[in-house]
C-alpha cells in the first residue's frame, strides 16, 4: 500500500542524514522533496503546499534535543501532520436507532455492493447486530443478485422488490420489514452510475429525506486518485454524507484519495476496504495509516487481528503439546488456517515495522502455503499426528498425492522438525519465551 509514496518520503528524509541540526537550507530541501512526493501520489497541489508549509514551520521552530536526530524529528513531524490531514483521531460510527439506518452511495464499480456485504459482516460479527440488507438499485437486476449472494455468504437477510421501480418506497418497506423481523440495522445499497448523474443524486437524496439515516457512507475507489476526491465533493454537496469508505486499498493505490478527501470535503474516512473477501474491512485509524505510509508498520492492527482469532482454550492445549514435544502436522495445518483467517499474508507482514518495504517486490500471496498444505493433506490422520512414524513408502505416497517430490517433502519435514525444536526451546525458557509484560 502506498509503496511509491513511502519510498519518496524516505528519500526526502535523507536530506537530513548526517546533519547535526535543522537549518533553513536542509529543511527547504527536505520539504521540497516531501511536496514532490505528495504531488506524485496524486495529492492536489494546494493541499501538498499547505502540508509542507506546516511541516516547515514546525521543523524550524522545533529545538532538536540531543537524543533525536533532525531526521527522526522530521519523521515525527510528518507523521503528526499526515495523521492530522487524514482526520486526526478515528471517527465514530453511528448505529443508533431501531433499526439504525445506513445509506450507501457512490459510483458504479466503486465497490458499494461489496462494501454493503462487508459492513453487514462487520456489524454482525464485531458489534453483535442483526442487519438487513436492502437492494435499492432498481435499474440493474444483477445488482440484486449480487447482493443476494453476499447476504448468503455473510449469513444475513436481504430485502428486495424486483418489480418495484420506486427506490424510496423499497427503502420504506424495508424499514417495516426490519421492524417485523427484529433486525436492528438496515443497510441500503443504492444504484450507482458510471459518472456523476443528476437523476442518481436526486434518487439517493430522496431516499435520504424519506428514511433519515444515522449514517450516509460515500464509497469511493481509492485507485482513482484525484477523481475520487472530485466525486466525493459532488456527492457531498448534494448529500452531505457522514463518512467516506475507501475501497481497493489492496491494489496499487498511490495514496492521493486517502490523503486529500478529509481536507476537501471535511468528512472523515470511516472504513477502508482491501479485498474481495467479506472480512477485509477495517475501521480507519489516521495515525496507524500515517505510520504505515512512513514504513513504521502497524503493530496495533496486527495484534488486534491476532487477538480476534485467539482462543484461550486452544492456545493452552497447543502450549501443552509443544511442551511435550507433541506438536504434529495436523496442529501445523490448523495454525496455518488460523493465520490465513487474519487476512492477506502480504498485508499482515507489511504491518511489521520495516518488513513492508523489504517485501514489497516479493511475490507473497495466500498460496504461499499451498504446497505445505497439500503435503499435510495427503497424509493419513495417523501420519499427521505421528511425524516420527514416516517410512519411505509412506513418503512416496504422500509426495505423489500432493504433486511434490520426495526431496520437497524431506525438506519440509526437516524444517518442521527444526521448528518443533525451536518452539520447544522457546517454551522452556523463563516466561515461556515471551517478553516480560506481554500478556499470556
Ligand atoms: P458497485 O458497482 O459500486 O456496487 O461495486 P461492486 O461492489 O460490484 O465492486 C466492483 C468490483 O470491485 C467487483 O469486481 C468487486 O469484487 C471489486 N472490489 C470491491 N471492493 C474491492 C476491494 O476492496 N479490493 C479489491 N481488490 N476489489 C474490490
Amino acid at each position: 500500500m502506498f509503496n511509491s509514496l513511502s519510498e519518496k518520503l524516505e528519500s526526502a528524509f535523507k536530506n537530513l542524514r548526517g546533519e547535526a541540526r535543522i537549518n533553513d537550507l536542509n529543511v527547504a530541501n527536505t520539504v521540497k522533496d516531501i511536496r514532490r512526493a505528495l504531488i506524485d501520489a496524486d495529492v492536489n497541489f494546494k493541499i501538498a503546499k499547505e502540508f509542507t508549509d506546516k511541516v516547515k514551520e514546525k521543523a524550524v521552530g522545533e529545538k532538536v534535543i540531543n537524543a533525536i536526530s533532525p531526521g527522526q524529528l522530521m519523521v515525527k513531524i510528518v507523521k503528526d501532520e499526515l495523521t492530522e490531514l487524514m482526520g486526526g483521531t478515528e471517527a465514530q460510527f453511528n448505529i443508533t436507532g431501531n433499526p439504525a439506518i445506513i445509506l450507501i452511495a457512490g459510483l458504479q464499480g466503486s465497490g458499494k455492493t461489496t462494501f454493503t456485504g462487508k459492513l453487514a459482516h462487520y456489524l454482525k460479527t464485531k458489534k453483535g447486530k442483526s442487519p438487513l440488507l436492502v437492494a435499492a438499485d432498481i435499474y440493474r437486476p444483477a445488482a440484486i443478485d449480487q447482493l443476494t449472494v453476499l447476504a448468503e455468504q455473510v449469513g444475513v437477510d436481504i430485502y428486495s422488490e424486483r418489480e418495484n421501480k420506486d427506490a424510496v418506497a423499497i427503502a420504506q418497506n424495508a424499514i417495516k420489514e426490519a421492524k417485523a423481523k427484529n433486525k436492528n440495522v438496515i443497510i441500503i445499497d443504492t444504484a450507482g452510475r458510471l459518472a456523476i448523474d443528476e437523476a442518481m443524486m436526486t434518487e439517493v437524496a430522496n431516499i435520504k429525506q424519506a428514511v433519515n439515516p444515522a449514517e450516509i457512507l460515500f464509497v469511493v475507489d481509492s485507485m482513482t486518485g484525484q477523481d475520487a476526491v472530485n466525486t466525493a465533493k459532488a456527492f457531498n454537496d448534494r448529500l452531505d454524507f457522514s463518512g467516506v469508505v475507501l475501497t481497493k486499498l489492496d491494489g496499487d493505490t498511490r495514496g492521493g484519495a486517502a490523503l486529500s478527501i478529509k481536507y476537501t470535503v471535511n468528512k472523515p474516512i470511516k472504513f477502508v476496504s482491501s479485498g474481495e473477501k467479506m472480512d477485509t474491512l477495517d475501521v480507519f485509524y489516521p495515525e496507524r495509516m500515517a505510520q504505515r505510509i512512513l514504513g513504521m508498520g502497524d503493530i496495533t492492527t496486527l495484534v488486534e487481528k491476532a487477538q480476534a482469532q485467539y482462543d484461550e482454550a486452544e492456545a493452552k492445549k497447543l502450549e501443552k503439546k509443544i511442551r511435550k514435544n507433541q506438536f504434529d502436522f495436523q496442529d501445523f495445518l490448523d495454525q496455518l488456517a488460523q493465520i490465513k483467517k487474519m487476512g492477506n499474508l502480504k498485508d499482515l507482514m507489511g504491518m511489521i515495522p520495516g518488513v513492508g518495504k523489504a517485501i514489497k517486490d516479493v511475490d507473497i500471496n495466500d498460496d504461499a502455503f499451498k504446497g505445505i498444505e497439500a503435503m499435510i493433506q495427503s497424509m493419513t490422520p495417523f501420519e499427521r499426528s505421528n511425524p516420527d512414524a514416516m517410512t519411505p513408502s509412506r513418503k512416496e505416497r504422500i509426495a505423489k498425492g500432493s504433486g511434490k517430490s520426495i526431496q520437497e517433502l524431506n525438506a519440509f519435514m526437516k524444517q518442521f522438525e527444526q521448528m518443533k525444536q525451536m518452539m520447544k526451546m522457546m517454551n522452556n525458557m523463563p516466561m515461556g519465551g515471551r517478553f516480560p509484560g506481554m500478556k499470556r
